[in-house]
């Protein structure tokens, strides 16, 4: 038999959070943001679940390819556009919306011949300071790709630094109103956060990624509380148990002393799975379906966990590291993370299945 851990992801649940995004904001369109791998559940199970939404977002144009070549019709946002001058054939020939966020991205498409029209994205840098046109260039910069005969339709954009803040996309919304005003183009700038607290910055097309997956985009709100479902659930099994006399450790560093006779399992998940390292003492962990606390280190392949209040466990027994009973939040929280880093960070040596 194989080793017993293993990630479980939920369809229906994907499919919930989908329906979630619509009736959050019922007149939007959705591309469904399935960037790293799906946010860790997989690309082909992500947009299978997620067939209902009207075109998924990735940064990969390998991604991309490979969503078309097993038949994928709807639209693809390239959410970093492309690499080099080179990408916007294959964004013709595959139909491609390519996000435009710099002047070589642009310069790059006026150079290109293509065979057939893109639709393309234009980006606004309203304050993140990552990626986008300065205000004082947007102006410029549209008139220009308005002039280009292989642009068929543009689609206004940006992405908040702090929609998940109260009041926090205020200056960016306000600044991007400006900007777009006059242009009657469409417009996209709302990731999970701005679905649930910024409605008026829904616009033609939001840009949904952690909600999907049934994790909370709010530090302060669980996802329970917002009607989302988690989309995965990881578990492995004790393989070993230890009684600890006081005095004696458990793992590297021996972080965790017994201070009384205590009985502990060893679980098979370690961060080489994905799970934090940085996870301290107290972490919960559910043990046959009881909460208990993570102890001392973890290490590569296993972790410890304190089974006083799991007196019947034992090797075998059934172990949640997050998912249905733990919400992920919770786990990356006292961690010090946040839920995207632990459901990107699922390593590709644990098996996934879908339920
Ligand atoms: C990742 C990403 C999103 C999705 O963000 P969530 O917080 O996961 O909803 C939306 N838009 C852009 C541009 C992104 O890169």
């Amino acid at each position: 038999m194989s080793r017993p851990i293993v990630a479980t992801i939920h369809q229906n649940a994907l499919r919930h959070n989908l329906q979630r995004v619509r009736q959050m904001a019922p007149e939007s369109k959705v591309w469904a943001v399935v960037k790293a791998n799906g946010y860790g559940h997989g690309l082909r199970i992500a947009t299978e679940a997620l067939s209902l939404a009207d075109g998924f977002a990735l940064l990969n144009i390998e991604d991309a390819i490979q969503l078309r070549e097993e038949g994928c019709r709807k639209p693809i946002l390239l959410l970093e556009g492309v690499f080099s001058p080179d990408d916007y054939m294959q964004c013709a020939v595959y139909q491609f919306t390519p996000v435009i966020h710099s002047a070589l991205q642009l310069a790059w498409l006026a150079d290109s011949f293509l065979p057939r029209q893109i639709p393309v994205y234009l980006k606004l840098n309203t304050g993140m300071n990552r990626l986008g046109f300065a205000p004082e260039n947007v102006d410029s910069v549209l008139g220009h790709l308005r002039t280009l005969r292989h642009v068929k339709d543009i689609t206004l954009m940006t992405h908040f630094a702090n929609a998940d803040v109260d009041r926090g996309a205020d200056s960016a919304l306000a600044l991007f109103d400006v900007l777009t005003g006059e242009s009657h183009l469409p417009r996209s700038l709302a990731n999970s956060a701005a679905i649930f607290a910024v409605p008026q910055s829904h616009g033609d097309w939001v840009r949904p990624g952690i909600m999907l997956y049934g994790a909370s985009p709010f530090a302060d709100r669980s996802a329970a509380s917002l009607d989302l479902k988690p989309a995965m659930t990881l578990a492995s099994e004790i393989i070993a148990t230890q009684y600890l006399m006081p005095g004696d450790s458990v793992g590297y560093g021996s972080t965790f002393v017994a201070d009384r006779p205590t009985r502990i399992g060893v679980v098979a998940c370690g961060y080489a799975d994905g799970y934090p390292r940085h996870a301290p003492t107290g972490t919960p962990v559910i043990v046959d379906g009881q909460r208990v606390p993570l102890l001392g280190r973890v290490s590569m392949d296993m972790l410890a966990v304190h089974l006083g209040s799991a007196p019947d466990a034992g090797i075998g027994s059934s172990v949640e590291l997050w998912g249905k009973q733990l919400p992920i939040d919770e786990v990356a929280s006292v961690a010090g993370t946040i839920a995207y880093e632990l459901l990107c960070a699922l390593a590709p040596r644990v098996p996934v299945i879908v339920d």
